[in-house]
């Protein structure tokens, strides 16, 4: 049998801080990127010219050279930049953007959302992977929105597909209800947790999922992995 090479996006993620490089690594591999952490800017470009990398998270207070120089660095490599900062002023964000940094996330943040803009980025830029895993058994191509089972294709409607999609880029990471609502089906979330709870319901069924799928308790759901 054929073994299909995955295609895996590799971030670099250039920040000094340690303690949201620490929450931001595990985050991006269970979401199947491959991460590397520079603590530094010349770190940073030392790496960049090094290996090629798929999108760059980019602070821009770092120490040896700022996010600012880097940005004209990954300009030149032509590699897309997310701008992840605690300089949230509207001159700074107009810099960057101005700059050419793709987009722009301000601390704090939810990894939830972090997650969603670095797939639209990179599927933007046109490297997205078409594919997503969840180990054991499921494979999802996301190019045609295909999901397959132990190798068998799984009918999904639309909405469970999104559902679906939104647990493997979140993976162990718990999703608030309403959260999950306003992502899948783009409308506010008004306090009725039945659609969630029915599509949830059936999706899991399908894929079986029931034991790793778990509800958390006054929140959601987490996708245990
Ligand atoms: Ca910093």
């Amino acid at each position: 049998m054929q073994q299909e090479v995955k295609a895996v996006n590799k971030i670099l993620i250039a920040e000094d801080e340690a303690s949201i490089a620490n929450l931001l690594h595990p985050a991006l591999e269970g979401a199947d990127y491959r991460c590397v952490w520079a603590a530094d800017g010349a770190a940073a470009a030392d790496l960049l010219e090094t290996e090629p990398f798929d999108l760059v998270l980019l602070d821009i207070m770092l120490p040896k050279a700022d996010g600012y120089e880097v940005l004209e660095y990954c300009g030149t490599l032509d590699v897309p930049v997310i701008f992840l900062t605690a300089k949230g002023s509207l001159e700074d964000r107009v810099k960057g953007l101005r700059l050419g940094a793709e987009d722009y996330i301000t601390k704090p943040f939810e990894l939830m959302e972090l997650l969603a803009r670095a797939e639209t980025v990179l599927r933007r830029c046109g490297r997205a992977g078409r594919g997503l895993s969840l180990p054991p058994d499921i494979e999802i191509d996301t190019a045609s929105r295909a999901v397959k089972r132990a190798g068998q294709p799984v009918a999904l409607t639309a909405k469970e597909y999104e559902l679906l999609l939104l647990f493997v880029q979140n993976k162990n990471i718990a999703l608030y209800r309403d959260r999950i609502y306003e992502r899948v089906w783009d409308e506010e979330y008004l306090g009725d947790s039945r659609t969630v709870v029915l599509y949830i319901r059936r999706m899991r069924k399908k894929l079986g999922l029931e034991r790793r799928l778990v509800a958390v308790y006054k929140v959601g759901y987490r996708l245990e992995v």
